[in-house]
């Protein structure tokens, strides 16, 4: 492989423009391509959206130094952001007002990457190729050409649908005009669809708890606005999270305020709701769920899918990737994020090493690297792309040397074999591989990771 300098990044959202900035510090000439007309193009779509995390977590270091060559007035680090205030006081500043600004393309949406003259077959001297990115601007197809990729695009815009096996739900994309994906702003800018109406939110993580919790706030301002939560699972309690134990208390915080509204039956609960089918009717929809062949039904003005989110991996494909089969994330990631296995938010920082793929010099940074895993934290973004910089600028000590402490989310079910010290016994010692310090253990003694070991570290299902 010949020495790097022009690393193509895809997406301006936090975690590409904190690698931008790594890459200038490292003496690397980043070039950021971004789809949507301007930085934080994701973000801005949830910008009405409280962040859990204070200031001080959201701050790359080195985006950091850039902001204070240009005098910036940086925001109290106890302090909750929303998206659109992450955006102005931070992600925009960045972007337009720093050095980076020379490095930005917007409205370039990437189409295809490849490695000039190579297609995917032909091996011998495939890794001195310099990579070929197509992107999309408004003069219609241009080529860049790199060193290395950080693929920083995130998942925002490839929601899961509703349907319960991963396909859309029969119908789905015909009731498209009454269906939301995400986080709609249902107290701002989407209230008019939601205020009076009869509304279902589909879904158990945190977008769905938040959604439920701004629909209450509606109804008590609009009375006749019903509200309807559709769980696959059976128990809802497990959306609760880590509530006090959350070392991010505005996460626990949610957990807890939805626990009351469900509590005061402010919500009507169905459990054990897996779609099969959405029918528009004359006013509304029919969404329709079976299991074991007994049919279930609501019938809603309008329905919000917070499923989570799964990586485009359809402008890969003339590249070598090597991804875990359930997640789609880097295999060595896997284990360490896998909702089946533990529910912590827990995750051990990781890197270069962690992140590598079979194609040399490209790399999954920031949200898209977790794939379908949903307890991605901005933090580990910027950890992961200060060492991938490191890495791609030949210095492998700093690439693997661990410059951060996450927070304990405190979410797991921890069983009595597991050792005292937070979530799951705290993280790894030793074993890459391992979620927590009860996987480890459970790894040494040759068992399967501690779900199999101890009855698990989070729910199984
Ligand atoms: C509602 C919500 C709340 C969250 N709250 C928190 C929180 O409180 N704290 C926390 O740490 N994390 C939080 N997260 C998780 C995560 O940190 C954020 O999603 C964060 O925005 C991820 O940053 P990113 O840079 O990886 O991706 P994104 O912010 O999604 O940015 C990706 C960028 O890539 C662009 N793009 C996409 N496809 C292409 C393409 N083909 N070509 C070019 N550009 C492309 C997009 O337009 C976008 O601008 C939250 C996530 C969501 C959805």
């Amino acid at each position: 492989m010949g020495e790097v300098n022009r690393v193509a990044v895809i997406g301006a959202g936090p975690v590409g423009l904190a690698a931008a900035a790594h890459l200038l510090e490292r003496g690397l000439d980043p070039v950021v391509l971004e789809a949507g007309p301007a930085d934080g193009h994701a973000m801005r779509q949830w910008s009405h959206v409280r962040l859990f995390s204070p200031w001080g977590y959201n701050v790359d270091k080195a985006a950091g130094r850039l902001l204070a060559s240009t005098g910036w007035n940086s925001p109290d680090p106890d302090a909750y952001p929303t998206g659109g205030e992450l955006v102005e006081r931070y992600l925009a500043p960045l972007a337009t007002r720093t050095v980076l600004k020379h490095h930005i393309r917007t409205t370039a949406r990437v189409t295809g990457i490849g490695r000039v003259g190579f297609d995917k077959v032909k091996t011998a001297g495939r890794a001195d190729a310099p990579f070929e990115l197509r992107y999309r601007n408004g003069a219609g197809d241009e080529t860049l050409l790199a060193d290395a990729v950080i693929d920083a695009s995130g998942t925002w815009f490839s929601p899961n649908p509703a349907g319960a096996s991963g396909l859309p739900a029969i119908g789905e994309a015909a009731a498209k005009d009454r269906i939301a994906y995400g986080m709609p702003d249902v107290l701002g800018a989407r209230r008019a669809s939601y205020a009076g109406r009869v509304v279902a939110v589909l879904g158990a993580g945190h977008s769905a708890a938040g959604t439920l919790i701004d629909l209450a706030a509606l109804a008590r301002e609009v009375p006749e606005t019903r509200i309807i939560w559709l769980l696959r699972g059976a128990d809802p309690a497990k959306s609760f999270g880590g509530g006090a134990n959350d070392k991010l208390s505005a996460r626990g915080a949610v957990g807890l305020m939805l626990a009351d509204l469900v509590a005061s039956g402010a919500l009507r609960v169905e459990t054990g709701f897996r779609v099969t089918g959405i029918e528009p009717m004359e006013r509304g929809l029919r969404i329709a769920a079976t299991m074991a062949g007994d049919a279930r039904g609501v019938v809603v003005d309008e329905l919000i899918v917070a499923t989570g989110f799964r990586p485009d991996l359809g402008f890969l494909s003339e590249l070598r990737l090597g991804l875990d089969p359930a997640l789609e994330c880097p295999p060595a990631l896997a284990p360490l994020i896998d909702p089946n296995e533990h529910s912590c938010g827990t995750v051990r920082p990781h890197g270069a090493l962690e992140l590598a793929q079979p194609e040399p010099n490209f790399y999954f940074a920031g949200m898209k690297s977790y794939g379908r895993a949903p307890t991605f934290l901005m933090l580990t973004g910027y950890e992961q792309v200060r060492s991938i910089a490191a890495e791609l600028a030949g210095d492998p000590a700093a690439a693997r040397r661990v410059d951060l402490v996450l927070p304990e989310t405190g979410v797991c079910n921890v069983t009595s074999s597991a050792p005292a010290g937070g979530c799951c016994g705290g993280p790894p010692k030793e074993d890459v591989s391992a979620c927590c310090a009860v996987d480890e253990m459970a790894k040494q003694a040759g068992a399967g990771g501690c779900a199999a070991q101890t009855g698990g570290c989070g729910p199984k299902s």
